[in-house]
């Protein structure tokens, strides 16, 4: 951190600027030119990111130099991470491709789906139990039993399950019965529900919130990790903008400046991204052309009748002919499926 002095800033103050810094474990550095002086510290400044500095007499500027993060950041890891969920390797050379249904319905339709993604190639099973709705009047999903018809599709296809959590007294269940937890969009900065999901090894789905910049988004990872769970992915869902055409804009630049900024992998949903099946395939495909280390997808076989996003949702015949054209884009950027 670099820490700029008023032109006019006296030598007591100087001082005492460079006391505060002592104070706080870190070591000032002073270095004064002909018309400005300024004070390097020396150490993890991020024990200063919240420090008032720039309150202090005679502080013109504080321009941090490291990241705010740091177990997400790639200069504190250099490698990849790469999560093991039941032996699906998140963030290997091999794609991760969720897919399911968005919202948990009955039994024997979700089993149906599950039989269908697995079939098309998928690697893991989406699918909300606990849905967070816009509107208090539409479904809110089945619950813990939502979570039970998901661990029956997981014993049927062995294919492991991501599911959303909305509150964190449900974490026991969400521990017993899913692989992933998903943490949504609208709960990105919840970060009791954050510090929960932190305690243990589960893997977290991290969504972007539904206006976070990657700062923020680092910041909220940071939170589950600092907690102790470094097995956190992160999942670029579109992000607000003035665009009314469809449902969110999918922010694909996102893709390779986190792999710059952090190690951890990172999903794309189309999905949620664009609210129109039809521009799924098209982001799906982009999204692994830039780098993305896998999809979450909303699949459902009767999309016209699903309660929750059927316009969104590709039937599963689409679902496989995406597949198809997926191998291809990935032979391409040297990944397979
Ligand atoms: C979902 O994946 O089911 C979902 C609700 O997505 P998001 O949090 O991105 O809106
Ligand atoms: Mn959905």
């Amino acid at each position: 951190m670099i820490i700029v002095l008023k032109p006019n800033a006296t030598e007591k103050e100087i001082e005492h600027v460079m006391d505060r810094v002592r104070e706080l474990g870190l070591s000032p550095h002073l270095s004064k030119g002909q018309e400005r002086t300024i004070i390097g510290v020396i150490g993890d400044d991020r024990l200063l990111a919240n420090h008032p500095l720039r309150a202090i007499p005679g502080v013109e500027e504080v321009v941090p130099i490291l990241a705010p993060w740091k177990l997400a950041g790639r200069e504190f890891k250099k490698d990849d991470t790469i999560i093991d969920v039941n032996g699906v390797k998140v963030g290997s050379r091999k794609l991760a491709i969720m897919a399911g249904p968005c919202a948990v319905e009955k039994k024997e339709l979700t089993l149906g789906i599950a039989h269908e993604v697995k079939a098309a190639g998928a690697s893991i099973l989406r699918g909300g139990a606990y849905k967070p709705r816009t509107s208090p009047y539409s479904f809110q999903g089945l619950g813990n039993e939502g979570l039970d018809y998901l661990a029956e599709a997981k014993r049927q296809t062995g294919l492991p399950v991501v599911s959303e959590i909305l509150d964190p007294r449900d974490i026991e269940y969400f521990l017993e019965k899913t692989d992933i937890i998903q943490v949504g969009a609208r709960n990105m900065q919840n970060f009791e529900l954050l510090k929960e999901v932190g305690a243990y090894d589960k893997p977290v789905l991290l969504k972007r919130g539904l206006s976070a910049t990657i700062k923020e988004w680092l910041l909220s990872a940071e939170y589950i990790m600092s907690r102790g769970n470094k097995n956190v992915m992160l999942c670029e869902r579109g992000i607000r903008t003035f665009e009314a055409q469809y449902r969110n804009t999918l922010d694909l630049s996102a893709v390779p400046a986190l792999k710059a900024l952090s190690h951890l992998p990172i999903i794309v949903d189309p999905s949620h991204a664009t609210g129109k099946w039809e521009l799924v395939a098209p982001m799906a495909k982009a999204a692994i052309a830039a780098g993305a280390d896998g999809l979450l997808i909303e699949v459902h076989s009767n999309p016209e009748c699903a309660l929750c996003d059927g316009e969104e949702s590709l039937k599963p015949a689409k679902f496989k002919e995406l597949m198809k054209d997926l191998k291809k884009i990935a032979e391409a950027v040297d990944r397979e499926i």
